[in-house]
């Protein structure tokens, strides 16, 4: 994807100009206590540039500013179709920095660059295409309530939106959440993870470049328990729109019951089955499917195929196979474009995957692959691709979400079996299945607790198909038009015709 050189990347980002402020209204802004926090590469542990640090004071003024802009109009009023040509704009400037934008994700959270030139960046510009182009095709209802009377159903707007999201995708889990927030005309402050809050700070500028009035999109960079609280409290925030842990999400329930009762949508964690039948008729495909869904993003993804349930019967002949596939992701420079995978995002997230390799170890999983951080020699965070082995489904590490590239193989005798262990999990983002079977496919699948089911494939993905997950894993969609219904409100409205 990528025809530069690890040598150019780098000249690139050496010369880079990186910016760490909040946008607010329009305008590059510091927080009002001054404060800011450091950017650290997780390449070799480097400074890149202090970041923002707002709080509850740069909250409420942003609010206040998003409050105005959409009060006034000049975005949640304007036509649909005038909306859309401002975002396809937007999507293009996207497209125009790809290379800029790529680097910036690649520095701030270590993920390979051909990930985030061929994947992350022009996914993220596709999106928001994607929604600008959809909302002026969309039409409202005329209900059948009889002679006599009209009932119009319209969507309107909901106000103030908040995104909160994580670091793993930066860009595209924001775009997910601004394409179809800003299409249906609201107005959105962006959180981006203090763990990698520059291409979000970037793409700001990007916007009103393109058209956006000014407040319409705002981007704070902070903290959790600072920004993103007070952001989740504020009452005169209509929508919480938040991609990020179980833990939060939960958190984030309270705050709204705690404050106005804003909507909030939570794509959550997941802890994702992966089941490989006996008779499906390529293992060595399935093989390397399995190491991907693990290998990917450095095994920072949500929907990672963390759980390998393997039929017994092909046990012995499966896993050798997995690990020869595993091999492709070991880890490397995240600008060198052969990479597969980068670098874990940060020192805490490096050792809370180590503490869980040593969790497996001691709770009698089997280590047959991997287990050891390497690289640090580079001053940046590495590790292995890890597989166990003989793993218990009660096991720790097979019922907490790792977010590293740690994999758990369990073996199981029968359909049900499989079924059972698939579903006796907190999550239900995904589930993926392999089989020759087409009616065992379909019959598994629809017993399968998830959001998205994978059959003989893995990571399957489009803006036409709603993402989302079951039980813990949120509530919900983002992508596809069933998006748009998280950032409206539905209007009744009845008319006398007599
Ligand atoms: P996280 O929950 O720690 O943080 C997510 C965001 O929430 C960050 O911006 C963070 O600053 C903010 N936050 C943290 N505490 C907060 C609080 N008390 N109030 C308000 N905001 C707060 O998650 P993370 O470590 O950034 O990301 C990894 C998680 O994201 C994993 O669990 C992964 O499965 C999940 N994820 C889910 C999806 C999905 O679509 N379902 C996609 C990507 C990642």
């Amino acid at each position: 994807m990528t025809t530069r050189t690890r040598a150019q990347w780098q000249a690139m980002a050496d010369k880079l100009e990186i910016r760490g402020q909040a946008w607010i209204n329009g305008e590059y802004t510091e927080a009002s206590s001054g404060k800011t926090f450091d950017c650290i590469s997780p390449i070799d542990g480097k400074l890149l540039t202090r970041v923002t640090s707002c709080d509850e004071a740069d909250v409420n003024r942003a609010v206040s500013v998003a409050r105005s802009s959409f009060e006034s109009g000049s975005w949640s009023q304007m036509a649909p179709a005038d909306r859309k040509r401002v975002l396809q704009a937007f999507a293009n400037k996207i497209d125009e920095h790809r290379e800029e934008l790529a680097l910036l994700e690649t520095i701030d959270m270590g993920k390979p660059i051909s990930d985030a030139l061929g994947d992350d960046i022009p996914g993220s510009a596709n999106c928001i295409r994607w929604c600008a182009e959809a909302v002026d095709k969309i039409y409202d209802e005329v209900a059948p309530v009889g002679e006599g009377k009209l009932a119009l159903v319209t969507r309107e707007a909901i106000g103030v939106v908040a995104a909160i999201v994580p670091w793993n995708f930066p860009l595209s889990m924001a775009s997910w959440k601004l394409g179809p927030a800003l299409a249906t005309g609201n107005s959105v402050i962006l959180k981006p993870s203090e763990k990698s809050p520059l291409t979000a700070i970037r793409v700001a500028e990007l916007a009103e470049e393109a058209g956006l009035p000014k407040g319409v999109l705002q981007v704070l960079p902070g903290f959790g328990h600072t920004a993103g609280k007070a952001l989740a409290l504020h009452p005169d925030v209509d929508c919480l729109a938040f991609t990020g842990s179980t833990k939060v999400a939960r958190q984030l329930m309270i705050y709204a019951g705690e404050s106005n009762m804003k909507r909030v949508w939570l794509e959550a964690g997941g802890k994702s089955p992966h089941i490989i039948f006996a008779d499906t008729p390529d293992l060595e495909k399935a093989a390397s499917y399995a190491a991907m869904a693990i290998g990917c993003n450095q095994g920072e993804v949500c929907t990672a195929g963390s759980r390998l349930l393997v039929e017994a019967s092909i046990h012995d002949e499966f896993l050798p196979l997995l690990k020869k596939h595993l091999q492709t992701w070991q880890p490397g420079h995240p600008l060198d474009p052969e990479t597969t995978s980068g670098a874990i995002v940060d020192d805490i997230q490096t050792r809370n995957v180590m503490r869980y390799i040593e969790a497996g170890q001691e709770g009698g999983a089997q280590l047959v692959m991997g287990g050891r951080q390497v690289m640090e020699e580079t001053g940046g965070y590495y590790i292995e691709p890890t597989v166990f082995d003989q793993v218990d489904n009660k096991m720790t590490i097979a019922r907490e979400e790792i977010f590293g590239p740690v994999l758990s193989v369990i073996s199981f005798n029968d359909e049900e079996e499989a079924i059972r262990i698939a579903n006796d999990t907190d999550y239900g983002l995904a589930a993926a299945l392999w089989t020759g079977n087409l009616s065992k496919a379909h019959r598994v699948s629809r017993r399968l607790r998830a959001g998205s089911v994978f059959i003989n494939n893995y990571h399957g993905g489009d803006m036409t198909v709603p993402f989302g997950g079951f039980k813990q894993s949120g509530n919900g969609r983002d992508k596809s038009l069933h998006a748009f219904d998280k950032y409206t409100e539905l209007k009744s409205t009845w008319i006398a015709l007599d």
